[in-house]
């Protein structure tokens, strides 16, 4: 089982995490820009995390045989704080980096009119720099943001195939699914959702545009998720072409928008396999 994980905070993470990824058959991972549980008080604290989210992050993951990618934006939670806000105009020179395949997490924590400017202009930063975005979904009142976030998607023009609403469960999934944009499930142990759950989802929902995640962050959270829900789908019946579907082809398909995926020199099990297959440049139609 071959498995990209397309959420997935390895900055809060150990190196034995970094091992059982690949021992679980994680080649690939895409790390999101987020909060860092104790507030920044500066710009420059964004730029030091930045500047690990595209250098040291990706050589810790290159010695345990993962290609690591990033997504970088002035998360929601942190949009509220004026001490950071001017990280907003920092965020271009990152967006045009190799390794950066996404904006994101971008999108509502507490549905506030900074969180809305935020959003907006990353929405627009993605258009200029011809890059998908990954939008994060309030854990509370879940309904309203999700409404929120995609007339919000609606307005900024951006196509709605570049965008991937995460988080999403049993009660916002019927609100994304004709939206055009990718759906993603962040796979917790106690909280929020589940594999079985996810599982049960595919199957009335599809796997088309899906993606599954670990998120693996500050909290509570393990990062197999994917592999465990990869299993949890051939127990169900799925079949192995339709679990790699979910876990490699779809995360493959999404952040090849950016043209910058680069998986063949650390997988080059897979790159034999796949020889000649476009998708592992990313340049998949
Ligand atoms: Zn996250």
């Amino acid at each position: 089982m071959r498995i990209f994980d397309p959420h997935i905070h390895m900055t809060s993470r150990t190196t034995d995490d970094y091992r059982n990824l690949f021992e679980a058959g994680v080649r690939a991972i895409v790390e999101p820009a987020f909060w860092l549980g104790q507030p920044r008080t500066s710009v420059g604290t964004f730029v030091d995390y930045f500047d690990g989210l595209i250098g040291w992050e990706p050589f810790r993951a290159s010695q345990f045989g993962i290609r690591h990618h990033c997504a970088i934006a002035l998360n929601p939670k942190e949009a509220n704080d004026p001490r950071v806000h001017e990280v907003l105009d920092v965020l271009p020179r990152y967006l045009a980096k190799d390794g950066v395949v996404a904006v994101g997490e971008t999108g509502y924590d507490s549905m506030t009119p900074e969180e809305d400017d935020a959003f907006a202009r990353q929405l627009q930063l993605a258009i200029q720099h011809d890059l998908p975005a990954l939008v994060h979904t309030p854990h509370r009142d879940k309904i309203a943001g999700t409404k929120r976030t995609l007339d919000v998607v609606r307005e900024s023009g951006i196509p709605p195939e570049r965008i991937v609403i995460d988080h999403l469960n049993e009660v916002t999934i019927g609100l994304v699914v004709d939206s055009g944009c990718w759906m993603a499930f962040s796979i917790y142990p106690d909280t929020k959702m589940d594999e079985e759950r996810v599982v049960r989802i595919l199957r009335d929902y599809g796997i088309e545009r899906k993606l599954v995640n670990s998120a693996a962050d500050w909290g509570h959270s393990d990062p197999l998720k994917t592999r465990k829900t990869g299993d949890a789908m051939r127990a169900a019946g799925f079949s192995i072409d339709e679990v790699d579907i979910v876990l490699w082809q779809n995360p493959v398909e999404f952040y090849g928008q950016s043209g910058k995926l680069e998986l063949a020199e650390v997988a080059p099990d897979l790159a034999a396999t796949f020889a000649g297959n476009t998708i592992l440049r990313g340049a998949r139609a």
